[in-house]
């Protein structure tokens, strides 16, 4: 009989100190993918034990940016400050069997300590002083008035290794790390160790994470060890840098993922883009989330930082937002368009106007401030528009009105435009030109014809009557 496949369980771990950041939004996207590449499960995990920093508007930050992306986990939320007794139990536990200890330096004998290994060249660090042994041997009786810490210990020999699902094989010698503080003098469990009691009681198989926590895998490693848990794999991210090569910060702009959905991005613009920022799949650029899910796998990861192109992202948003019908369009941007001087219930329907404009859009708020150019009443003159009236164009322009089609379509319109062109023996922008002008009062519009079928008959020929003195 085969025994059955480890069932693959990723954790999303983020620490609520302001939002949730694209990196942060990148790392729980590839654990989402992988979890159900495998058909395994997601979870997600509040970090909140640092009460400075952690604030209930920062996890809500969070929670909110994941349900905006649509990343629902399997588990969880859980918050690691709920779990603040398993955590003081796996301490009990680990100071009974010996893997951990009390250790009764101040601060002013830590600062001494270092200072001494300095002198002599060497690499501060605690020298063990009060491990079990060192207490026995030394006699040593715990001073009044301390309260001690609780420091794991760290095995002194050997190397610590794993293989990084993207970074490779890892080693460590046991030497370089000395024995971790697991919990603070008032009791409270410090960071490494309740990332690692979480990672063993939820049965975390992948830990994927951002590279800046790579000093931190072997001691977690070691203490899973001490603690007779397994030990998952691991797979560190490279970070993301901004277009300069910087590490991505608010300096380049928006790093808070609701920040895009504030400047008018669609979440499946950004989750392609994250996707692909840092993992490949051949030369696709473009792929939805079920392909993702299908395709993802560590292997194609990059082992080098990705750098945000902000262009690029634009462009994802655009191929987005012209995939969307014009009354989703309209829907969505409904609250961001600012009725300055106009109001969109007066002119054509916005589902119409969404769908005409969508290509030209590179955010739904670009696409809510150039909706206006379909309720606002052109300028009656304009030297650009007497510029554009030279000779014969009055009269081309009068001939379209006459010829204006029955059926009020776009290629009706477009039709009638080259037939009286033809007659004239002139070119498309002689008509075009001044029509944009005296219908839209600009000439970067879309297609004149097409913008005359969403106007409607009546606007159109009383703006041209008006604009031609009639
Ligand atoms: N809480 C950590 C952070 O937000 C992540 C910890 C982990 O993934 O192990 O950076």
């Amino acid at each position: 009989m085969t025994s059955p496949a480890k069932t693959i369980r990723t954790r999303f771990a983020p620490s609520p100190t302001g939002y949730l950041h694209v990196g942060g939004a990148r790392t729980a996207l590839y654990c989402w993918a992988y979890a159900r590449h495998f058909g395994g499960q997601f979870i997600l995990r509040i970090e909140d034990t640092d009460l400075e920093r952690s604030t209930p508007e920062a996890v809500q930050a969070i929670l909110d940016g994941m349900a905006w992306l649509g990343l629902d986990p399997d588990e969880g939320p859980f918050y690691q400050m709920q779990r603040m007794d398993r955590y003081r139990e796996v301490i009990g536990q680990m100071l009974a069997t010996g893997s951990a200890y009390y250790c009764y330096c101040t601060p002013a004998e830590l600062d001494a300590m270092r200072e001494e290994q300095r002198a002599r060249g060497l690499k501060p660090r605690y020298d063990g002083r009060w491990r079990p042994e060192n207490i026995q041997r030394k006699q040593l009786q715990p001073p009044e008035g301390v309260k001690p810490v609780v420091r794991f210990r760290n095995p002194d020999s050997g190397l610590v290794s794993w293989e990084d699902g993207v970074k490779g094989r890892i080693a460590i010698s046991n030497e370089e790390l000395d024995d971790l503080i697991i919990a603070r003098g008032d009791g409270t469990p410090t960071y490494n160790f309740c990332v690692v009691v979480d990672d063993m009681d939820m049965r975390i198989s992948h830990v994927i994470r951002g590279d800046d926590h790579i000093n931190n895998t072997p001691r977690q490693i070691n203490i899973l060890k001490a603690l007779g848990a397994t030990v998952p794999e691991y797979a560190h991210l490279p970070m993301i840098h901004g277009p300069d090569g910087e590490k991505l910060s608010k300096r380049h702009g928006a790093v808070s993922v609701m920040q895009y959905h504030e400047d008018g991005y669609l979440p499946e613009a950004l989750l392609n883009y994250l996707a692909r920022l840092g993992w490949s799949h051949g030369n696709d650029e473009i792929f939805s989330m079920q392909q993702l899910q299908e395709w993802f796998t560590l292997e194609h990861c990059s082992k080098s930082a990705a750098q945000f192109d902000f262009e690029k992202l634009k462009w994802l948003n655009n191929h987005y937002l012209r995939q969307k019908p014009g009354d989703q369009l309209a829907e969505m941007i409904a609250p961001r368009v600012r009725e300055e001087g106009f109001s969109i219930s007066k002119g054509p329907a916005l589902p119409l106007v969404c769908e005409l404009l969508k290509d030209r859009a590179h955010t739904l708020n670009d696409l809510a401030e150039e909706v206006a150019m379909f309720y606002i009443e052109p300028p009656l003159a304009s030297a650009e528009l007497t510029e554009k009236m030279q000779s014969g164009v009055p009269e081309l322009v009068t001939a379209f009105l006459a010829a204006l089609p029955q059926e009020w379509t776009a290629a009706e319109l477009s039709a009638a435009m080259k037939a009286v062109l033809a007659q004239a023996g002139m070119k498309m922008p002689m008509l075009a030109m001044p029509l944009r002008l005296m219908l839209m009062g600009r000439t970067d519009t879309p297609s004149i014809d097409k913008v005359m079928a969403v106007l409607g008959r009546e606007v159109v020929v009383r703006r041209i009557q008006e604009r031609l003195g009639q």
